[in-house]
């Protein structure tokens, strides 16, 4: 399995993961919210994608800001959300596929650091 080296803040809204293959990949905090692999969020999604009306996202305060990382074992990761969710337990290999999925450029890195 490929486990991440080094895993680390950038910024406000970014987390860089640094993976033992040489792979280093910064990705939003947002969208790795949005992948939140637990049951719940999970099965927002899948309403949300039946749905036959429009979607409006629902955005809470703090949802995509992260309040604390906590390590589980030696397999996951736990994020602690602002907005207090704290159910998603990210795998090594769910993380792996959330980097290769929404790696971002320098650019828009060096964008979103300016930020503010
Ligand atoms: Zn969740």
């Amino acid at each position: 399995m490929m486990a991440p080296s080094k895993i680390e803040r950038k910024g406000d809204y970014m987390l860089r993961i640094l993976w033992k293959d040489g792979f280093d990949s910064t990705i939003r905090l947002k969208d790795m919210r949005f992948e939140c692999p637990c049951a719940k969020c999970e099965a927002d999604k899948e309403a949300k994608h039946k749905s036959p009306m429009p979607i409006i996202p629902l955005h809470k305060d703090g949802m995509n800001t992260l309040t604390k990382l906590e390590k589980v074992g030696n397999y996951a990761i736990k994020p602690v959300w602002g907005d207090g969710h704290d159910l998603g337990m990210y795998s090594w290999d769910t993380l792996r596929n959330i980097c290769t999925k929404y790696t971002m450029s320098d650019k828009e890195i060096e964008e979103l650091l300016r930020k503010k």
